[in-house]
């Protein structure tokens, strides 16, 4: 535990003592610090709303300034369960009811691990630690939300009160974080992709599945050209695959039914289904025939790999070929549960910036050094410059792995080496890696300092096998190649929610949906605005012109509100002299250019894809 998250944790043991002051009946289940702080799970009749939170937070700060000591104790497993039966955990002394949560995580603890206790003041909690020394060392902190919980995230279990607080050491870190959480709230790709239209969630179409409306699409398609040209230039080849696959092919590559619960159910062909049915045969009977193999089906599918390496198997291969790199902009299907969709970002349909590499284990430093710098050059493009790498190592000891020793050292020296020439932080994490191979991450911190998870570079020694891959060797022999899979913004859906946070929606020019909006003084001037328009778009630049009746104050307010980059006005003065009166997002009112002065210089800007 950090020591921030030993705070948090203190703080919430500091919460469930001022619920049981203010509500003695309440029944406490876990309460961990999180990635936002922590929270306390509650079960409790009384409905607790945010209308609720200053009551309790005028308790939590009395026990604060009361500085109470945290004070450990070991108890045997038996003197636990009486306290708990007693109804003594997780409250301020004896109870007529037991601590039936407390009760039951007891029962989780392993035979020989030590129980230990915490108390502050009157609260007694059973509880692993630590903590900090008094309830004085919590210097802010503020309860932000109330959820419902199943007990252990299980439906079966009662639903809880899930109470979440923030705390720092000082007013200041808690102030700072209140700011980043407002400018968090302004940025949010699901509330600017509804009003700059970018993107639309549907419930009939269904949860997770993004529609792309015309503006998003724009978006899309310049990052998708942009990478394009990145890939081509470093010896990609572009594929296209279906949608869906038949289970055989996920049963070789072991995707099926390992991972069922992640993806939606199979396709039944109308034949077989029709026989079954004739058979008599359940749905229950169905179900463990697709997973048995008896009866086939199809999948939506889930990785782009198995197809991948049916191309790359469809013709003899010689090590002359290697490496063979296919690209494929590849829309994956996985099944998220309801409650961790979110926008762009969680969905259960996407499409990933997806690669795969087969090569000899020669190349493979080489390649996986390619992979970084497309990532490195990528990431320069939309100035994100703080990020940093995870890689994915074997855990010492372990047999779990697939492959040769010799080929992991080599992978994973090729890893390290790679991820040490792009210049950012990176961390060694063993244990971390795939059974199938090692791997790097990709982490990039936003403006506002949030962390995003993106993409990997993934070596695989794994599906080569599976699949029996070989390629001719200069010794005319067979020999496997070795599989790279590589996803380094992982998805189109997620790296176009983390780019309207990253730029709060004010794309650079090159991205933006709408490139330049004309604004006529007045509707006398609409055949010049119609005239800078068609330049304009003769050059390939998106414009369009506002036509409302509305005064120029107003036309100039909608286009700051839609972000668009660059505004002209056009009046008589301009009409006459051929001229456009440039207002840039940037630099604001840039005066009078000439029409084609004007044009030639979007072009470079856009062609330049300056931020
Ligand atoms: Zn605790
Ligand atoms: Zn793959």
């Amino acid at each position: 535990m950090t020591e921030l998250e030993k705070l948090r944790h203190s703080c919430a043991h500091v919460l469930a003592e001022a619920v049981l002051r203010i509500w003695p009946e309440a029944q406490f289940a876990a309460g961990p610090p999180v990635e936002q702080g922590f929270y306390y799970d509650v079960d409790l009749t009384h409905r607790i709303s945010p209308e609720d939170f200053p009551k309790i937070e005028a308790e939590m700060a009395k026990i604060i300034a009361a500085d109470q000591p945290f004070e450990r104790s070991v108890v045997s497993r038996g003197e636990a369960i009486d306290l708990g039966k007693a109804g003594k955990l997780a409250a301020l002394g004896e109870r007529g009811v037991p601590s039936r949560y407390k009760l039951d995580i007891l029962e989780g603890i392993p035979e020989g691990e030590e129980i230990t206790l915490y108390r502050n003041g009157a609260f007694t909690d059973l509880c692993a630690g630590p903590h900090v020394a008094t309830t004085g060392k919590i210097g802010a902190f503020a309860l932000t939300a109330v959820a419902s919980a199943y007990y252990k995230g299980d439906e079966n279990n009662p639903q809880l009160q899930r109470i979440y607080g923030i705390a720092f050491p000082t007013k200041e870190e808690l102030e700072h974080w209140r700011v980043m959480q407002e400018e968090a709230r302004k940025r949010d790709h699901r509330k600017l992709g509804r009003e700059l239209q970018l993107f639309h969630v549907d419930e009939t179409v269904g949860a997770g599945l993004i529609l792309w409306t015309p503006k998003g699409a724009i978006v899309r398609q310049e990052l998708q050209n942009f990478i394009s040209e990145e890939l081509r230039r470093q010896g990609y080849e572009q594929v296209f695959t279906p949608h869906i696959g038949r289970l055989e092919l996920y049963r070789t590559s072991g995707h099926y039914p390992y991972y069922s619960d992640s993806q939606y159910p199979p396709l039944v062909e109308r034949e077989t289904l029709h026989r079954l049915a004739g058979e008599g045969c359940t749905c229950a009977d169905l179900a463990a025939r697709l997973e048995k193999g008896e009866a086939e089906g199809y999948l939506l599918k889930p990785m782009n790999c198995p197809m991948h390496i049916k191309i790359f198997d469809s013709q003899p291969r010689s090590y002359r070929d290697l490496p063979v790199r296919l690209a494929e902009f590849g829309t994956v299907y996985r099944w998220e549960q309801s409650g961790e969709l979110n926008g762009m970002t969680r969905v259960r349909g996407f499409t990933q910036d997806d690669a795969h590499l087969f090569v000899t284990d020669d190349q493979m430093a080489a390649e996986i050094q390619g992979c970084l710098d497309l990532v490195k050059k990528v990431f320069a493009a939309f100035n994100m410059t703080d990020y940093r790498v995870r890689l994915g190592l074997r855990e010492p000891g372990s047999d779990k792995y697939v492959g040769k020793a010799a080929d992991w050292d080599r992978a994973e020296a090729a890893c390290r080496d790679a991820a040490k020439t792009l210049g950012v932080a990176y961390t060694e994490e063993p244990g971390e890696a795939a059974f199938y191979g090692p791997k790097i991450d990709f982490v990039v911190r936003d403006v506002i300092g949030r962390e995003w998870q993106l993409g990997t570079v993934q070596v695989d020694f794994q599906l080569p096998e599976r699949f029996d891959l070989h390629y001719t060797g200069p010794d005319n022999k067979p020999h496997r190649p070795v599989m790279i899979h590589r996803a380094p913004f992982g998805s189109m859906e997620r790296f176009v929610g983390v780019l309207i946070e990253h730029f709060a929606g004010a794309f650079p020019l090159w991205l933006s949906p709408e490139q330049v909006r004309i604004l006529p003084i007045s509707d006398k001037f609409s055949a010049y605005a119609g005239e800078v328009s068609a330049a304009l778009k003769a050059a390939g630049v998106r414009a369009a012109v506002d036509t409302s009746q509305d005064k120029l104050g107003a036309k100039i307010r909608l286009a700051q509100v839609e972000k668009v980059p660059y505004m002209v006005v056009v009046g008589g003065k301009e009409a006459e002299s051929r001229q456009v009166s440039v207002r840039s997002r940037k630099a604001g009112d840039e005066g009078s250019k000439p029409l084609e002065d004007f044009v030639e210089r979007i072009k470079q800007e856009i062609s330049e894809r300056l931020l």
